[in-house]
């Protein structure tokens, strides 16, 4: 009886945000749909982590709605344990990319392997586990902030959604309002600034501790938050982190081990900061070193 008086609070916290969600639905592009399941939940092999580079082979995506691929036959590896970058123009496909490695969509060709497997081979949740994803529009839930961090984790303590927090930086601010934790947000958390959305979205990925980070930097170039978050991002990954970082700005990928530039859906460029700045090419137009 105590385990069930225990539990039944949980219970409806839970309920709370599934009903939250089902109302959502409607507003599709306003949910982070990383918690959309796609069309084709795929395989059930369980995953465990990763053993080998992730490799994107031949990947390409079409939008029902388009006519052009936003994706063309795009390969490159991440490799485990490093950062691999993103560059390129508006438009390029970077986000049709996350949303393939998300699993929020399926490819229409090529595939992303990870071990040696199709992604879509593994159990949806099981690779989902494995994933921090921090995105421009984080969706937030009409729940505590407590909730919002911890969501779609069950059985997190109190301690470690603060040490989460703590390591987004958004801590401080959660503790600066009378209800702290317990705050319970307004709809899609409107009442906070951009960059505090992005804080929490960081401490809900790093809560996660994930073993693939993805980082979609803002576009907004007016939000200089976004830049320090990538950086923070990176400094707080927990050990042996592979991060998959999309930047906009030349100081932000800097830190990456390798970069993909793509245009119109394909990969034209990659390889070091230091030889795309030498390369006569897209990279060194977009990205003129700044220093
Ligand atoms: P990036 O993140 O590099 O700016 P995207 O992946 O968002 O690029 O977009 C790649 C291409 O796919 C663009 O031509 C864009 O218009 C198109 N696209 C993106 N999202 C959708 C969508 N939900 N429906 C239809 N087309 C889309
Ligand atoms: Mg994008």
């Amino acid at each position: 009886v105590l385990i069930l008086r225990r539990l039944i609070p949980r219970l409806q916290s839970l309920i709370g945000v599934r009903v939250e969600l089902a109302a959502e639905i409607a507003s599709i592009h306003n949910i982070l749909p990383f918690f959309e399941p796609p069309r084709r939940s795929g395989g059930d092999t369980p995953f465990r982590g990763f053993e080998t580079d992730i490799e994107v082979e031949g990947l390409t995506f079409q939008y029902d709605s388009e006519e052009d691929v936003a994706l063309d036959e795009v390969s490159f590896s991440i490799a485990l344990g490093e950062i691999t970058g993103v560059a390129g123009p508006s438009g390029a496909g970077k986000s049709t990319l996350v949303d393939l490695l998300c699993r929020i969509r399926t490819p229409s060709g090529g595939a992303i392997k990870a071990n040696g497997y199709d992604i879509g081979n593994f159990a949806l949740t099981d690779w989902r586990a494995k994933l921090g994803v921090v995105i421009q529009d984080i969706h937030l839930f009409r729940a505590s902030i407590r909730d919002n961090i911890a969501y779609g984790l069950p059985d997190v303590s109190p301690a470690e959604i603060e040490e989460a927090a703590r390591a987004a930086s958004i801590h401080e601010f959660i503790v600066n309002h009378p209800e702290g934790y317990d705050r319970v947000l307004t709809e899609n958390g409107a009442d906070l600034s951009g960059g505090q959305r992005q804080r929490l979205a960081l401490a809900r990925a790093l809560l996660r501790k994930p073993k693939l980070l993805i980082l979609d930097e803002a576009t907004s170039a007016l939000d200089p938050l976004a830049e320090t978050l990538v950086k923070e991002a990176i400094a707080a990954r927990p050990e042996g982190c592979t991060v998959l970082v999309i930047a906009h700005r030349a100081t932000t990928i800097k830190v990456a081990d390798t970069i993909i530039v793509m245009e119109g859906g394909r990969v034209v460029q990659s390889g070091t900061w230091d030889s795309l700045v030498n390369d006569l090419g897209l990279f060194q137009r977009m990205f003129q070193p700044d220093a």
